[in-house]
C-alpha cells in the first residue's frame, strides 16, 4: 500500500493498542451497531429487503470499513429510544448511532462523541388541522411521543397542559395520528420528515423548530480512547466529503438541504 499514508482509507492496514475497543472490534470482524429500525432517513429495516438505510446507517458503515476494511461487516440491533444507555452499558452493542441527542442526563451514564448531526424538535400534524401551528398551539391537545426521549421532555417543560400519548417507538404515533386519536407527533424534523414521506396528502411539518437537538454517537461511560477515535473519525468525514454523500444519499433525497445540520469542525480534530 504505496499511498496509504493515513488512516483515511488504509482500513484493514491499521493497528489500534492492543485491549482497546477498535483492536476487539477488528479481531472480531464485525462492528455491532445500536440503531433505529423505524425511522425513515436515518435508520430502517426495508421490509421487503431487510437492508437498514439512513444517515445513521450510513455513518455505522463507514467506521466498520474502517475498523474491518468492509462496510459489510455490521451486525445492526434495533435500539428504541429508551434503551439507548441501557444497550451501551451491558455491552448489547459496540456503540449507539441512533438520533441520540448529546445531554449532560445521559452524559452521566455514557459518552458521547463530538455532534455528527444537528436537529431541531418540530410537529407533525394533520393536513385538514388549521389550528396547530406551533408549538404553543398544542395547550390541551394530544400530542404523541416516544418513551425516553428529549422530545417528551422539551415538549412537558414548554407546553405543560398538552396531554402526552407515550409510546415506545415513533411509528407507532403515526397510525394514531392520521386516525385522529392524537392531534400532533412531536420529535425531530429530520425524523418527522422521513415518517412524513409516506403520508404527504394526510399530514404536513409545521416547520418551526423549537428546540436543537444535536446527535452524538454513544459508547460505555469509560471508554474514551474509543470516543476520541471516534471523534477523529467524525472530523475527517464532515471535511472529507464521506459526511456530504452520506447526507446526499439519504435525508438530501427529500430535496432537504444540509446547512443547519451538518455540525462544524472543532480545530484540532479530524485524526488526519
Ligand atoms: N434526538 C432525540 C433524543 O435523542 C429524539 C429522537 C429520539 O428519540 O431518537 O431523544
Amino acid at each position: 500500500m504505496a499511498f496509504c499514508l493515513l488512516p483515511a482509507g488504509c482500513g484493514q492496514e491499521q493497528t489500534f493498542p492492543e485491549g482497546s475497543t477498535m483492536a476487539r472490534i477488528k479481531e472480531r470482524g464485525v462492528l455491532t451497531v445500536g440503531i433505529k429500525f423505524d425511522q425513515p432517513m436515518f435508520g430502517y429495516k426495508d421490509p421487503s429487503s431487510g437492508r437498514i438505510t439512513g444517515f445513521d446507517a450510513e455513518m455505522a458503515r463507514l467506521l466498520a470499513k474502517e475498523l474491518t476494511g468492509s462496510e459489510r461487516n455490521i451486525r445492526f440491533v434495533e435500539t428504541v429510544s429508551r434503551e439507548r444507555e441501557n444497550f451501551i452499558e451491558q455491552g448489547v452493542v459496540d456503540l449507539v448511532i441512533a438520533t441520540y441527542s448529546i445531554t449532560d442526563t445521559r452524559a452521566r451514564r455514557v459518552s458521547f462523541t463530538d455532534p455528527y448531526y444537528i436537529a431541531g424538535q418540530d410537529l407533525l400534524v394533520r393536513v385538514g388541522d388549521a389550528t396547530i401551528n406551533g408549538v404553543s398551539d398544542l395547550d390541551r391537545k394530544t400530542v404523541c411521543t416516544a418513551t425516553g426521549s428529549t422530545s417528551i421532555e422539551r415538549l412537558r417543560q414548554t407546553v405543560p397542559s398538552a396531554d402526552l400519548e407515550i409510546v415506545d417507538a415513533y411509528s407507532n404515533c403515526v397510525p394514531a395520528l392520521v386516525a385522529g386519536r392524537v392531534d400532533a407527533l412531536t420529535t425531530d424534523d429530520t425524523i418527522l420528515l422521513g415518517l412524513l414521506a409516506e403520508h404527504r396528502d394526510t399530514l404536513r411539518l409545521v416547520g418551526k423548530p423549537f428546540g436543537r437537538e444535536p446527535y452524538g454517537m454513544g459508547v460505555p461511560k469509560q471508554d474514551t480512547a474509543f470516543r476520541d477515535y471516534l471523534n477523529g473519525l467524525i472530523g475527517r468525514w464532515l471535511r472529507g466529503g464521506e459526511w456530504d454523500r452520506a447526507y446526499m444519499a439519504t435525508i438530501g433525497i427529500s430535496g432537504a438541504t444540509s446547512e443547519s445540520a451538518k455540525p462544524a469542525t472543532r480545530a484540532g480534530t479530524g485524526g488526519a
